[in-house]
């Protein structure tokens, strides 16, 4: 089975305040080291079971800022990767973009070094909301990224945009849609701001400096990104995601499909499944002391568990659930050895009698009013 490989940037100019990723702001970052520790756990993972011998379907460089990185870095991790592994024929490879760290010629380099699919985050074209949200770059740098990207040959090309930040209004959130859509990317992932513990703005909401929005008021503006993202062609296929056609991200459907991945690089997950279980484990996440261990021999491991059956039967619903059209009850069947119903039919069945989940054509998935409360459905099954 081809398997998805994540690599963690973990650098970024400065620290975004609602942001609760492993990543690190700097002035200057050990590239060419930390580069070399990437190469030496792909060498190593690739020398052990469940991933030697296995070819690589799709690529995600997510961060801190991947982009920050020069195309000659990014050139080398990949060659390693195809040299140790091998990639599928059509090879999904995404590179996570900050738009005020990229120009024309940067991003011909990426994709000259193998990158075929670039996400920039634009969070928004509001300059207020832009400040607000602590991000570096202009409403017009995104736009000249975009366009720059397209000129550079990518004709996979997402934007992140979030909502439902203090202060914004539901026009506000239709604008954004709209210039987004106007850049002509094949995927929009749409994000509703949450305030996570450890993050500046959580310290700012328990102060009682910032609010966040009503929940009536993100219920309305998330109901304008589920009408408004289809209508301009890019139908809803996960909760936060939209594409045209036949353009989801294959890297993250991996994820929802609770399928295996490998993770590398400071504070990366991985996930190998077996029949019915698997096995999780996860790296060390400051980036200094993640070099020194993978530099030492390719495993930067430090923490593990095991998944049993049943968590993973768990986990494969609301996972799966997260996508618009559920799951099949044959999949779910053919993987743990029971049915849905045998497993889950009593949590589940107050859920289809609440009007959140429904079933149909050998399916299950959320309905409308599942998608407002996907957290409390979720819950039910971890
Ligand atoms: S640029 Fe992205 S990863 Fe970096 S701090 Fe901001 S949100 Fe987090």
């Amino acid at each position: 089975m081809p398997f998805s490989l994540y690599i963690h940037i973990p650098w970024c100019q400065s620290k975004c305040p609602y942001c609760d990723f492993n990543s690190h702001a700097a002035a200057a970052w050990p590239e060419e080291n930390y580069a070399s520790a990437l190469i030496a756990e792909i060498d190593r993972r690739a020398a052990d079971p469940p991933w030697d011998g296995q070819s690589i379907a799709t690529i995600f460089f997510g961060g801190g800022t991947p982009s920050l990185f020069e195309p000659r870095s990014i050139g080398r991790i990949l060659d390693a990767a195809e040299r140790r592994f091998g990639f599928t024929r059509d090879a999904e490879i995404t590179l996570e973009a900050n738009p005020g760290t990229v120009d024309g010629a940067k991003l011909a380099g990426f994709r000259a070094a193998g990158i075929n699919r670039i996400s920039f985050g634009a969070q928004s074209f509001n300059p207020a909301i832009l400040k607000f949200l602590g991000r570096i770059h202009s409403a017009d740098e995104t736009r000249l990224a975009a366009r720059a990207a397209l000129r550079a040959g990518f004709t996979r090309l997402n934007l992140d945009v979030i909502f439902a930040v203090p202060g914004q209004t539901l026009a506000d959130v239709g604008i954004d849609l709209a210039e987004a859509a106007a850049l002509g990317p094949d995927h929009i992932s749409a994000y509703n701001l949450t305030f996570e513990e450890g993050t500046a703005f959580f310290t700012e909401m328990k102060r009682g400096r910032i609010r966040p929005l009503e929940s009536d008021d993100q219920a309305e503006m998330y109901a304008l990104v589920r009408e408004e993202l289809p209508r301009r062609g890019y139908p809803m296929y996960e909760i936060s995601n939209y594409a045209a056609p036949g353009h989801e991200a294959r890297h993250n459907l991996t994820y929802w499909h609770a399928e295996s991945y490998l993770g590398i690089g400071a504070g990366a997950h991985s996930y190998a499944r077996d029949n019915a279980g698997g096995r999780r484990w996860w790296n060390e996440r400051m980036p200094a002391r993640y070099i020194a261990l993978a530099s030492a021999g390719g495993i930067a491991e430090t923490g593990a568990e095991t998944v049993d059956a049943a968590t993973a039967a768990g986990e494969f619903v609301f996972l799966n659930l997260r996508l618009r059209n559920g799951f099949a009850l044959a999949d779910f069947a053919r993987r743990f050895g029971a049915s849905f119903d045998a497993i889950h039919g009593a949590r589940a069945a107050r859920l289809f009698e609440g009007g959140l989940l429904e079933r149909a054509a050998g399916r299950i998935r959320l309905t409308d009013r599942g998608l407002e409360l996907a957290d409390s459905v979720f819950a039910e099954f971890v």
